[in-house]
């Protein structure tokens, strides 16, 4: 595997497979993989010749009270872990790379509507970030198809969007979220958690289960989600919603909808937020 730091090399690659006729998958990440990561790159394997992965904790994402700073950097780690998924290439730039007029007077990409509530409304800026940077990846990668995980649900329909919008000529797959045998959605931040939260972190996914079956029972959305925030409350989860939406673009269902209904839980426990969601098929 290759391991690139600077656009002008990745693109000399790139083109040079591009030239090959070989199909290029992307996997953009913020590093510190784990098992969750690396189904994504054996996904874009199974839809690639080649497979580029990124690293790069990218600051425009991160509200100012948030843990950029010390977001876990583990980029020996991972260099060794793509090898061993077979990643072909790894592209892991720095901010002056990705922004060359610094971050923070970048060209900004805004995705309306899918990105107006929930973490949106939590996080303020956030997915203005998210939208930038892999618009800019995108271009500067070129991939025929990039992988992203519904675990970010909310962050996998920002891209479709973006996509679609701005025409890039990419296919977009989504891969399902791995978990702990808890239950606990994989994620960078749970490192953050004493053993002791790591364990009550498992109410959250088993939570959106209890969702899936109240609506299955009849229950109204309303009571469905009343409950949820109580559970999660419960098991000291400050939570910050716990709703059910439309999967199709997270606005509200109509009171009897029980087709196309996704749950999503956002909430802290202690100084660590975390998210999770899960699609309500046969409701
Ligand atoms: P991140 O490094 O957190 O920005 O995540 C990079 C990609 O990995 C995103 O497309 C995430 O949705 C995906 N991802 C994160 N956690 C998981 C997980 N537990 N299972 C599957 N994909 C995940």
């Amino acid at each position: 595997m290759q391991l690139v730091h600077h656009a002008e090399s990745l693109r000399r690659v790139v083109r040079a497979w591009r030239a090959q006729g070989l199909r290029v998958g992307f996997v953009p990440t913020m590093g510190n993989l784990h098992a969750g990561h690396y189904s994504l790159v054996a996904l874009a394997r199974r839809h690639a010749d080649r497979v580029v992965a990124s690293v790069f904790v990218n600051p425009t994402q991160f509200g100012p009270n948030e843990d950029f700073a010390r977001y876990p950097r583990t980029l020996e780690q991972d260099r060794a872990g793509l090898e061993a998924q077979q990643c072909d290439l790894l592209f892991a730039p720095a901010v002056e790379e990705i922004y060359p007029y610094g971050p923070w007077q970048t060209v900004v990409v805004s995705v309306p509507v899918v990105t107006a509530s929930l973490e949106g409304a939590s996080r303020p800026g956030h997915f203005d970030g998210v939208a930038t940077v892999v618009s800019k990846l995108f271009s500067l990668v070129q991939p025929d198809v990039a992988v992203f995980g519904r675990k970010d649900y909310q962050q996998l329909l920002t891209i479709r969007r973006l996509v679609r919008d701005l025409g890039f000529p990419i296919e977009l797959v989504d891969a399902p979220t791995l978990r702990e045998s808890s239950g606990l959605a994989m994620s960078s931040r749970n490192q953050y958690l004493s053993a002791e939260e790591r364990e009550r972190a498992a109410v959250i996914y088993a939570t959106l289960r209890a969702m899936r079956e109240a609506l299955r029972a009849g229950r109204s959305l309303d009571a469905v989600e009343a409950e949820a925030r109580l559970r999660l409350e419960a098991a000291g989860l400050r939570t910050e919603y716990a709703v059910v939406r439309r999967a199709e673009d997270l606005g509200d269902p109509a009171p009897n909808t029980r087709d196309g209904l996704i749950g999503l839980v956002a909430g802290r426990l202690g100084s660590t937020r975390l998210i999770d969601n899960l699609v309500f098929d046969g409701v």
